[in-house]
């Protein structure tokens, strides 16, 4: 029997889902979530953060916090937002290629291949000495990578990107392209690098393309110092999830600045909107153009409140999370019938990392158990009327906020 199945709704939530034209807008502010700070006299940011807008909005809200992957598990963005977006990030791997290609804003297509590539030093007897390559700087990476631009392939486009020093990255883009592939890095130095093989008969021509690309980089960085050669892995194949408009019926659309966020809601269906200006103004633009276009689901993204948590400044966290309330009368006006306004998780200032914590949520618009909470802060989310979910089941909630999801049963 699957549990977690039955525990997050999933498979529900796909069976019982209505298409409408009632609309979502889920607003992310990234890292909101904090613990009491001694210089703001015990208080968290959102706490002490002057939120009018946000605090009106809670008295006609329901409240509640969300686990984003599972008790005690610190995430990384990526896979918090999957959850946000209904996808069990437990079920759902994102390939470490496919979240490098989107780590440095690359557009993947349904069907490209990506991997990681390491550049590292092997000895005159093959073997690796260095998986690294000594660390080169980032800037010798970008040169080595201008050097490996030139390798052609029949039958497949390649794009390959610097990510940060000896750490690169390569996507292969065409048709029937398989990921069942093996690493060639071996882990460990004192080893020759591996060939990649195929792990089943439909992945063979990938690998004989990868391998000829492997050949051909060892050929062009022959005799250079320390970098001789590349180790390549997480081969990950971008697009194969069912999007969710196949899933919910929901039309689709993500609103943010930050390339990795378009990425990942890029692998779940979503069109991308590019906001002009290239800011938080150009955002709310752009999200009332998708509510009046007829997305039915708009995924906004706020950047800054997790960038001062990972930099422990509190009072720039403060400025964000008001920077975020201040643009609240504009998001009502672009007439969502459900906003959600939370975080992908914590990213408390004094631990200056993500965290594992429950990170609070607010539900407005559709019939809500409301009147439970006068201000939006991690303490009125305890005691919200939603109670403490698992990130994974927010979706269920706005579907059935939003009245897309039939009864389950006579
Ligand atoms: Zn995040």
């Amino acid at each position: 029997m699957n549990l977690g199945g039955m525990m997050t709704g999933r498979g529900l939530i796909d069976d019982l889902s209505i298409r409408t034209s009632s609309t979502i807008l889920l607003a992310v502010i990234d890292g909101v979530g904090d613990l009491p700070i001694e210089e703001l006299d015990g208080r968290t940011p959102l706490e002490a953060a002057a939120t009018p807008n946000l605090d009106s909005l809670a008295c006609l809200s329901s409240l509640g916090q969300h686990v984003p992957v599972a008790r005690g598990i610190t995430p990384g963005s990526g896979p918090a937002h999957l959850a946000l977006f209904g996808y069990d990030p437990l079920e759902h791997h994102i390939g470490r290629g496919v979240l490098s290609a989107l780590g440095v804003g690359f557009d993947l297509l349904p069907g490209d291949l990506a991997a990681r590539i390491n550049f590292c030093t092997v000895g005159e007897d093959g073997t690796v000495t260095d998986r690294r390559a000594g660390r080169i700087s980032t800037e010798a990476c970008r040169e080595l990578i201008g050097d490996l631009s030139e390798i052609e392939i029949e039958g497949v486009e390649l794009h390959l990107m610097p990510v940060r020093e000896h750490r690169a990255c390569v996507v292969f883009r065409g048709e029937g392209l398989s990921d069942s592939l093996s690493d060639t890095d071996p882990g460990l130095v004192g080893r020759k690098p591996l060939p990649v093989t195929a792990g089943n008969p439909d992945a063979e021509r990938t690998a004989e393309i990868v391998r000829e690309f492997s050949a051909k980089a060892s050929r062009l960085l022959e005799g250079k110092n320390p970098a001789n050669q590349i180790l390549l892995r997480g081969f990950a194949l971008h697009g194969s999830w069912k999007t969710m408009e196949e899933r919910f019926g929901l039309r689709a659309a993500v609103v943010a600045l930050y390339p990795m966020y378009r990425g990942v809601s890029s692998l779940v269906g979503m069109d991308v909107i590019v906001p002009s200006p290239d800011d938080i103004h150009g955002e709310v633009l752009a999200v009332r153009d998708a509510i009046s276009d007829g997305y039915t689901f708009t995924f906004m993204h706020h950047k800054p409140t997790d960038s001062a948590g990972e930099d422990g400044d509190c009072r720039a966290k403060i400025g964000a999370i008001e920077a975020f309330d201040r643009i609240i009368p504009e998001l009502l006006l672009a007439g969502p019938d459900v906003l959600c306004v939370t975080g992908d998780h914590c990213t408390p200032c004094g631990m200056k990392l993500h965290s594992w914590h429950p990170v609070p949520l607010l539900l407005y618009g559709g019939p809500q158990r409301t009147g439970c909470s006068t201000a939006f802060s991690e303490r009125a989310a305890l005691a919200g009327s939603i109670g403490t979910i698992r990130a994974v089941e927010l979706m269920t909630i706005l579907m059935a906020s939003a009245g897309k999801l039939a009864k389950y049963g006579a």
